[in-house]
């Protein structure tokens, strides 16, 4: 099986989910290129050949002209799949390369199995096994999904370009509205999951934040019932942070909020259920009723 693995490169960077990608590759067996539209200043460690166009000329996004690039590798290589990150570039860019081949595509995957692919369904509560029914696929991996690949190798390194001209000129990025609060700078990030039960029991997690000095988190339930302001929002769809101490009160732990907070140093579950899935990322797992445990723990640190 042979893969083309898109890289993603922004504001002069390459990043890091560009080995989760290598990773993915690896899961699979595949042998792999990849394509990346960035700087030879910014290459990642890869044992293969990385087809690299230059940002500055192709823009680090450009629908275009990059879908173009993409079709002359895939030309040139003939992978059975085109993977790329399940990012804002990736979920823009990988329909075109699959319309474009007219072949399926396979968005938000979370694990391999021996009959296809694992996606999400049913707000995440549940997944289901896909096939390709098309020789060639491409495919969108979930960040967080998949093991970071060993940063070894030296890539060969062919450069691209394209004669292909577009009507679309990247022009930059804008940066977010102010924050009340950057959880990326937090030592010690608190969070509410929907097992706190309610908006009025919120306080009761803050006061714990508060103790340790550090910042109340949420996931995302919780923010979509209004208990807590997005700015809070720790996962795929809100901040990823990596902390020295994340504590998760009632929160189940569902893959795309594993993906914003499992770099933590150290991570503590409190979950009145012993086998949630935080259990597996948690270094310590209090199994007890949220409720019960949290107050009496902040009045011990305070
Ligand atoms: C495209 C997409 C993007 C998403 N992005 C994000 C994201 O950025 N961040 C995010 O968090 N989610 C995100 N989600 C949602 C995600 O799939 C989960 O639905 C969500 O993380 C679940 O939140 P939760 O753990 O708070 O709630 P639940 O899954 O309902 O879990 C509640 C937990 O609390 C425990 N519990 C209940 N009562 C108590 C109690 N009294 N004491 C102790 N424990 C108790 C339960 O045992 C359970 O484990 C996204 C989903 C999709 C489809």
């Amino acid at each position: 099986m042979k893969s083309l693995l898109i890289g993603e490169y922004r504001e002069g960077r390459l990043l890091d989910t560009t080995y989760e990608l290598i990773g993915f590759a690896g899961q699979l067996g595949a042998e792999s290129a990849m394509l990346l539209v960035g700087s030879d200043s910014q290459l990642p460690a890869f044992n293969g050949t990385i087809y690299l166009a230059d940002a500055g000329v192709c823009g680090e996004y450009n629908p275009d002209l990059h879908k173009q690039l993409i079709l002359e590798v895939v030309g040139k290589l003939n992978p059975d799949c085109i993977v790329f990150m399940h990012t804002s570039y990736g979920w823009d860019l990988a329909p075109r390369v699959a319309a474009a081949l007219k072949c399926a595509q396979i968005s938000e995957i979370v694990a391999i199995t021996d009959n296809g692919f694992e996606v999400g369904c049913c707000n995440a509560k549940m997944r289901r096994t896909v096939r390709s029914a098309t020789g060639r696929t491409v495919l969108t991996i979930q960040a967080g999904a998949f093991p970071v690949a060993g940063r070894e190798g030296t890539p060969c390194v062919e450069q691209l370009t394209t004669a292909v001209t577009s009507t679309l000129e990247f022009v930059g990025y804008e940066p977010a509205e102010a924050k009340d609060v950057d959880l990326a700078k937090a030592d010690v990030i608190v969070t509410a999951g929907r097992g706190v039960g309610k908006k009025e029991n919120v306080p009761v997690i803050q006061a714990l934040a508060k103790a340790l000095g550090g910042e109340l988190g949420a996931s995302r339930p919780v923010v979509d019932a209004g208990w807590v302001d997005h700015s809070h929002q720790v996962g795929t769809t809100g901040q990823t942070v990596s902390p020295k101490l994340y504590i998760a009160c009632g929160v189940s732990g569902a893959i795309q909020h594993l993906a914003g907070m499992k770099k933590s140093d150290f991570i503590v579950a409190i979950n009145k259920d012993k086998d949630a899935p935080i259990g597996e990322v948690a270094d310590l797992l209090v199994v007890a009723d949220v409720m019960q445990f949290v107050p009496a723990l902040t009045a011990k640190l305070q």
